[in-house]
Protein backbone atom coordinates (compact mmCIF):
# COMPACT_ATOMS: atom_id res chain seq x y z
CA UNK A 1 0.00 0.00 0.00
CA UNK A 2 1.19 3.46 -0.59
CA UNK A 3 1.81 5.48 1.90
CA UNK A 4 -0.42 8.30 2.45
CA UNK A 5 1.11 11.39 1.44
CA UNK A 6 -0.46 13.09 4.35
CA UNK A 7 1.58 11.30 6.57
CA UNK A 8 4.93 13.55 8.19
CA UNK A 9 7.89 11.85 10.08
CA UNK A 10 8.46 13.39 12.78
CA UNK A 11 10.98 11.64 15.34
CA UNK A 12 13.81 14.20 14.67
CA UNK A 13 11.50 17.00 16.46
CA UNK A 14 10.34 15.00 19.20
CA UNK A 15 14.09 14.44 20.19
CA UNK A 16 14.82 17.65 19.90
CA UNK A 17 11.42 20.11 21.25
CA UNK A 18 12.10 24.05 19.92
CA UNK A 19 12.77 22.47 16.15
CA UNK A 20 10.37 23.80 13.76
CA UNK A 21 10.02 22.49 9.89
CA UNK A 22 8.07 23.49 7.45
CA UNK A 23 5.84 20.35 5.39
CA UNK A 24 3.28 21.22 2.17
CA UNK A 25 1.19 17.89 1.78
CA UNK A 26 -1.06 17.38 -0.87
CA UNK A 27 -3.64 14.69 -1.89
CA UNK A 28 -7.25 13.81 -3.20
CA UNK A 29 -9.19 12.78 -0.15
CA UNK A 30 -12.58 11.39 -1.21
CA UNK A 31 -15.73 11.69 0.92
CA UNK A 32 -15.72 15.37 1.48
CA UNK A 33 -19.23 16.78 1.40
CA UNK A 34 -21.77 18.67 3.03
CA UNK A 35 -25.35 18.77 2.17
CA UNK A 36 -24.90 21.59 -0.56
CA UNK A 37 -21.27 21.43 -1.57
CA UNK A 38 -18.57 18.94 -1.95
CA UNK A 39 -14.43 18.52 -2.46
CA UNK A 40 -14.77 16.96 -6.22
CA UNK A 41 -13.37 14.10 -6.02
CA UNK A 42 -10.15 14.04 -7.83
CA UNK A 43 -9.35 17.81 -6.60
CA UNK A 44 -5.79 18.08 -4.03
CA UNK A 45 -6.28 18.93 -0.73
CA UNK A 46 -3.41 21.38 0.50
CA UNK A 47 -2.07 21.24 3.86
CA UNK A 48 0.85 23.47 4.44
CA UNK A 49 2.10 23.93 8.06
CA UNK A 50 5.00 24.58 10.16
CA UNK A 51 5.51 22.05 12.97
CA UNK A 52 6.68 23.37 15.92
CA UNK A 53 8.44 20.66 18.33
CA UNK A 54 7.05 21.04 21.88
CA UNK A 55 8.03 18.71 24.71
CA UNK A 56 5.84 15.67 24.64
CA UNK A 57 4.31 16.42 20.57
CA UNK A 58 4.37 18.97 17.65
CA UNK A 59 1.85 22.24 17.33
CA UNK A 60 1.19 22.35 13.17
CA UNK A 61 0.04 25.75 12.51
CA UNK A 62 -0.90 26.69 8.83
CA UNK A 63 -3.26 26.88 6.10
CA UNK A 64 -5.85 23.82 4.67
CA UNK A 65 -6.77 24.39 0.72
CA UNK A 66 -9.33 22.61 -1.09
CA UNK A 67 -10.94 23.46 -4.38
CA UNK A 68 -15.40 23.07 -4.17
CA UNK A 69 -18.08 22.85 -6.09
CA UNK A 70 -22.15 22.74 -5.43
CA UNK A 71 -25.38 24.05 -6.58
CA UNK A 72 -26.17 27.94 -6.39
CA UNK A 73 -28.89 28.05 -3.76
CA UNK A 74 -30.33 31.28 -6.04
CA UNK A 75 -29.85 29.86 -9.61
CA UNK A 76 -28.94 26.00 -9.31
CA UNK A 77 -26.19 26.70 -11.67
CA UNK A 78 -23.02 25.07 -10.71
CA UNK A 79 -20.73 27.45 -8.26
CA UNK A 80 -17.36 26.62 -7.32
CA UNK A 81 -14.76 28.31 -5.02
CA UNK A 82 -11.85 27.50 -3.03
CA UNK A 83 -11.56 26.82 0.88
CA UNK A 84 -8.59 28.69 2.49
CA UNK A 85 -8.60 27.75 6.47
CA UNK A 86 -6.43 28.64 8.57
CA UNK A 87 -5.14 26.03 11.56
CA UNK A 88 -3.68 25.85 14.57
CA UNK A 89 -3.59 22.33 16.28
CA UNK A 90 -1.25 20.13 18.33
CA UNK A 91 -0.54 17.01 17.65
CA UNK A 92 0.84 14.85 20.84
CA UNK A 93 2.09 11.06 22.02
CA UNK A 94 -0.42 10.86 24.59
CA UNK A 95 -3.56 12.28 22.69
CA UNK A 96 -6.75 13.48 24.04
CA UNK A 97 -9.13 12.51 21.47
CA UNK A 98 -11.01 15.90 22.28
CA UNK A 99 -8.43 18.37 22.19
CA UNK A 100 -5.38 16.92 20.36
CA UNK A 101 -4.91 14.60 17.31
CA UNK A 102 -2.25 11.41 17.90
CA UNK A 103 1.52 10.19 16.92
CA UNK A 104 2.12 7.39 16.01
CA UNK A 105 5.27 6.36 17.07
CA UNK A 106 7.47 9.02 15.03
CA UNK A 107 4.70 9.93 12.29
CA UNK A 108 1.76 12.07 12.47
CA UNK A 109 -1.18 12.41 9.74
CA UNK A 110 -2.19 15.35 8.72
CA UNK A 111 -5.32 13.78 7.29
CA UNK A 112 -7.64 13.91 9.72
CA UNK A 113 -6.81 17.94 10.34
CA UNK A 114 -7.54 18.18 7.00
CA UNK A 115 -10.91 16.40 6.50
CA UNK A 116 -12.19 18.24 9.56
CA UNK A 117 -11.08 21.63 8.37
CA UNK A 118 -12.49 21.15 5.02
CA UNK A 119 -15.47 19.97 6.42
CA UNK A 120 -16.28 22.77 8.97
CA UNK A 121 -15.34 24.80 5.87
CA UNK A 122 -17.86 23.44 3.09
CA UNK A 123 -20.15 25.81 2.05
CA UNK A 124 -23.68 25.60 3.60
CA UNK A 125 -25.17 27.82 1.12
CA UNK A 126 -23.01 28.01 -2.30
CA UNK A 127 -23.50 31.21 -4.23
CA UNK A 128 -22.58 31.14 -8.03
CA UNK A 129 -21.65 34.79 -7.70
CA UNK A 130 -22.06 37.38 -4.77
CA UNK A 131 -24.52 39.36 -6.78
CA UNK A 132 -26.85 36.36 -8.33
CA UNK A 133 -29.98 37.15 -9.12
CA UNK A 134 -31.85 33.73 -9.05
CA UNK A 135 -34.78 32.12 -10.46
CA UNK A 136 -37.89 34.03 -10.59
CA UNK A 137 -40.04 31.92 -7.92
CA UNK A 138 -43.02 32.99 -9.83
CA UNK A 139 -42.08 32.31 -13.65
CA UNK A 140 -39.04 30.57 -13.43
CA UNK A 141 -36.90 32.71 -15.43
CA UNK A 142 -33.17 33.06 -14.64
CA UNK A 143 -32.89 36.28 -14.03
CA UNK A 144 -29.09 36.30 -14.40
CA UNK A 145 -30.02 35.74 -17.81
CA UNK A 146 -32.80 37.83 -18.65
CA UNK A 147 -35.27 40.24 -16.44
CA UNK A 148 -38.99 39.06 -16.11
CA UNK A 149 -41.81 41.61 -14.97
CA UNK A 150 -43.08 39.61 -11.97
CA UNK A 151 -43.82 41.84 -8.95
CA UNK A 152 -41.43 40.89 -6.54
CA UNK A 153 -43.30 38.84 -3.11
CA UNK A 154 -42.15 40.02 -0.37
CA UNK A 155 -39.77 37.82 1.64
CA UNK A 156 -40.86 35.05 3.73
CA UNK A 157 -39.46 36.66 7.29
CA UNK A 158 -38.98 33.17 8.15
CA UNK A 159 -36.18 32.67 5.40
CA UNK A 160 -34.61 36.38 6.73
CA UNK A 161 -32.55 35.01 9.53
CA UNK A 162 -31.26 32.02 7.98
CA UNK A 163 -30.17 33.97 4.23
CA UNK A 164 -28.07 36.81 6.70
CA UNK A 165 -26.54 33.95 8.02
CA UNK A 166 -25.63 32.61 5.36
CA UNK A 167 -24.80 35.40 3.28
CA UNK A 168 -20.94 35.04 4.82
ZN1 LIG B 1 -26.51 31.61 -8.99
ZN1 LIG C 1 -40.80 36.15 -13.01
Amino acid sequence: MPQSPFVVSVGHLLRAPGDRCKEVRSGPLAGLAVTASAVPEDAEVTVAVTLDAVPGGVVATGRVTAPWVGPCRRCLAEASGTIAAEVREVFEEEHDPEQTYPIHGDRLDLEPLARDTVLLELPLAPLCREDCAGICPMCGTDRNMAPCRCVEAPKDPRWADLDALSEN
